[in-house]
């Protein structure tokens, strides 16, 4: 097997990619960002993708969810803006939501998509066409990467590289393996993801692998077994789309993002392993990124 070089992501690089806030920047220069998630009965997924984005310093936050919820995710998020996309009677967005988001997509810097939109025909037909219609940097995850299972092909429309981040039963969605045959070759297997589909593509589980299409690999240090609980995948999809909104470049923004959802998940286990929740670990993504400035 050829021997592939990888990179192991710390501390130090990240802290020399991370973007310096100047003392007189405003929300404007902090990025503007739009989430499309959530459907009824996961409306926390779209919760939690804006909140770990407003936690990791994007200027200002839209949530775009199924119409019906959008009361449901306002009430719990007080900075995060929101709007409706149209709906099916289930209460996943529609084809009609289609030209909703790339509304939403020419006012803001970046869109993320995908956490809790649910796997209903109209909900993947609209992702498909968004992802070709959009035209700002797409962080792409969860149900998003379902709809793209066979439609890799989609990605090369996109007009800037986009991230993808899934999970080892995501990514056999999208390759064809099972979960345990993608875990038994992780970096090989995101390295000729990346470099078929032209798009960084994060590999989740312990020791995230981040791999992008000319053959750059990384594998990263921090996270812990707490994180093996639902939500902290929505949280790192908030995550780089905040360093993306903040005008880091997807390469770096995923680097960082990575390791910086692993540090925030490392401080929330200082409180206990065992019940941490992913809202901990969003709450702790501010002192994440303090401490690895100073
Ligand atoms: P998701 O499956 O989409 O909710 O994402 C889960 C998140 O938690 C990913 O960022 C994983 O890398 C992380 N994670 C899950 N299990 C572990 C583990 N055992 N060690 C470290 N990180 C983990
Ligand atoms: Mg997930």
């Amino acid at each position: 097997r050829q021997q592939i070089k990888q990179n192991i992501l710390m501390a130090g690089a990240i802290r020399t990619i991370l973007p310096q806030r100047s003392p007189d920047a405003h929300k404007g220069i902090n990025g503007r960002l739009a989430v499309v998630a959530g459907s009824r009965g996961l409306s926390g997924a779209a919760a939690m993708t804006a909140e770990a984005a407003l936690r990791a310093g994007a200027g200002l936050i839209t949530l775009a969810t199924p119409a019906s919820i959008q009361n449901v995710v306002a009430v719990k998020l007080t900075e995060v803006m929101t709007t409706a996309l149209s709906e099916t009677a289930t209460g996943g967005m529609s084809q009609d939501a289609v030209a909703e988001i790339a509304a939403l997509a020419a006012k803001n810097d970046v869109l993320a998509i995908g956490p809790g939109i649910g796997r209903h025909e109209a909900t993947v037909a609209a992702v498909r066409a968004a992802i070709t219609t959009v035209e700002c940097p797409l962080v792409i995850d969860a149900d998003a990467l379902y709809a793209l299972a066979g439609y890799t092909d989609l990605l090369t429309e996109c007009t800037a590289l986009p991230v993808l981040t899934p999970h080892p039963g995501e990514m056999g969605l999208l390759t064809g393996l099972s979960a345990q045959e993608v875990n038994s070759d992780r970096v090989t297997i995101a390295r000729q993801a990346a470099g078929e589909w032209g798009s960084i593509v994060i590999l989740k589980g312990a020791h995230t692998i981040v791999a992008f299409p000319d053959g750059e690999v990384y594998i990263n240090t921090t996270g812990n077994v707490g994180m093996a609980t639902g939500g902290t995948g929505d949280a790192l999809t908030g995550i780089i789309a905040a360093m993306i909104a903040q005008g880091m470049s997807s390469h770096d923004a995923a680097l960082a993002g990575v390791y910086i959802h692993g540090l925030a998940g490392d401080i929330a286990a200082q409180a206990g392993m065992v019940g941490m929740a992913a809202t901990d670990l969003i709450k702790a993504v501010p002192a994440a990124l303090y401490g690895i400035k100073n």
